[in-house]
């Protein structure tokens, strides 16, 4: 079979008659024409087999939704206008008053804001778990639990959950898992068929916002499931929240979407060279890389990623306690090519320093490094030109 690059640049695509070319067409509309008021009523939205209204999709949308579903293996997906648009769909599509949702501790934060804030107001509770800790999480599922999260690596401290132990719990007691696939991609494994046991998650959801844009200069995400009865649910929360998509990105989307299996190799390869040299140095008491032996979890990625040996571009370190937080500000602004800022995926390498003590519940699991986490996004720059400025900011803290 073709591998996801082969596949995503050869993706059927049909162009108006003699006009083959490498991309796609481009078409915009709120609006659609009817031929008659018959073909009016007839058009059924909820289909891909017509156009109704701009909010339902174009054949440029509906384009970039059948590739990203090709990218992960799933056969339906649906864009919204961000990654966390994204978990907001699955949120509101599948729970309702009375119900609970678990959470990994170490989840994407604004998936846990949405559940203190909305969820919360509309009477819907939810647990934190421990995703390094299965039988918390088996603890924690009760007859109210509707909806369960996962997330491999866990966002800023990069820990590999085992994940088909933790989604093998939720089936086993009946229970709809969504993965947050930002970090993998569709790439580093597959979400809906892990190591090609036929066994994954319900839902995929993916911040297009990062590899899959990689330009930092595109907000969007998308919702990915292979149970059609899964995706009519979401189909129909996404028409009744009116989550519209500008065109313009999507062809920026389609645009970069052939060459993201290269990039995330690249962006990966000088990950995994930085991350190994800061291994190394003295001022850096831990690195935090799925692909590092004795990093958190690195059984489980290499049991999920070992065939595709793949692991992002993203990794974090724990200073050396005798650092004080005001030297490693210092280090953060001494760097010269990497630039403060959010987000990842895109050709320029960012840093950020976070504070873990506030990011994660003392209950579910203890933190157990004491200096300050700072995380890389490695992007597409020369790494030995990357080691020298992490090198001379080293030198200045
Ligand atoms: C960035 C990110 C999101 C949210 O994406 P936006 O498009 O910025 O809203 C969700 N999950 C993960 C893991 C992310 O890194």
């Amino acid at each position: 079979m073709s591998k996801p690059s082969t596949t995503l640049i050869h993706h059927p695509y049909v162009p108006p008659a003699t006009f083959a070319a490498p991309q796609p067409g481009v078409f915009k509309a709120s609006t659609v024409f009817f031929a008659d008021v018959a073909a009016m009523r007839a058009r059924d939205w909820r289909t891909k087999a017509g156009y109704t209204y701009g909010l339902h999709g174009t054949p440029t949308t509906f384009t970039l939704e059948e590739r990203l579903a090709t990218l992960e293996g799933g056969t339906e997906c649906l864009l919204v206008p961000s990654g966390l648009a994204a978990i907001s769909l699955v949120s509101f599509a599948f729970l309702k008053t009375g119900d609970e949702v678990l959470i990994p501790d170490n989840a994407y934060g604004p998936n846990k804001a949405l559940a203190t804030g909305e969820l919360a107001n509309f009477g819907i509770t939810h647990r934190l778990y421990d995703a390094m800790n299965p039988a918390d999480l088996a603890a924690k599922l009760s007859d109210r639990t509707r909806l369960v999260w996962v997330e491999a690596a866990g966002s800023v401290t990069m820990e590999f959950p085992d994940l088909p132990a933790l989604v093998n719990i939720c089936r086993a007691r009946g229970v709809m898992t969504a993965l947050d696939n930002t970090w993998g991609a569709g790439l580093a494994f597959a979400p809906f068929d892990f190591n090609g046991s036929g066994q994954g998650v319900d839902i995929s959801v993916h911040a297009l916002t990062k590899y899959p844009s990689g330009g930092g200069d595109v907000l969007m995400g998308s919702v990915t499931t292979r149970d059609e009865r899964l995706h009519r649910a979401l189909k129909l929360t996404h028409m009744r929240m009116g989550f519209g998509i500008g065109v313009g990105d999507v062809e920026t989307l389609l645009r970069s979407l052939p060459s993201i299996a290269l990039r995330y190799a690249a962006h990966d390869r000088a990950a995994r060279e930085l991350a190994g040299w800061l291994n190394g140095c003295e001022e850096i008491a831990q690195v935090l890389h799925p692909a590092l032996e004795d990093s958190p979890g690195h059984v489980h990625w290499r049991a999920l990623c070992g065939e595709t040996n793949l692991a992002a571009g993203l990794f974090s370190v724990v200073f050396d306690e005798r650092y004080s937080t005001e030297q490693v500000d210092r280090f953060c602004d001494s760097l010269q090519l990497f630039r403060l800022g959010y987000s990842w995926g895109g050709p320029i390498s960012l840093v950020v320093p976070y504070d873990i003590g506030l990011m994660r519940d003392a209950s579910v699991a203890r933190w157990p490094y004491k200096g300050t986490l700072v995380r890389f996004s490695i992007g597409l720059e020369d790494v030995d030109d990357l080691r020298a400025d992490l090198q001379q900011a080293l030198a200045r803290m």
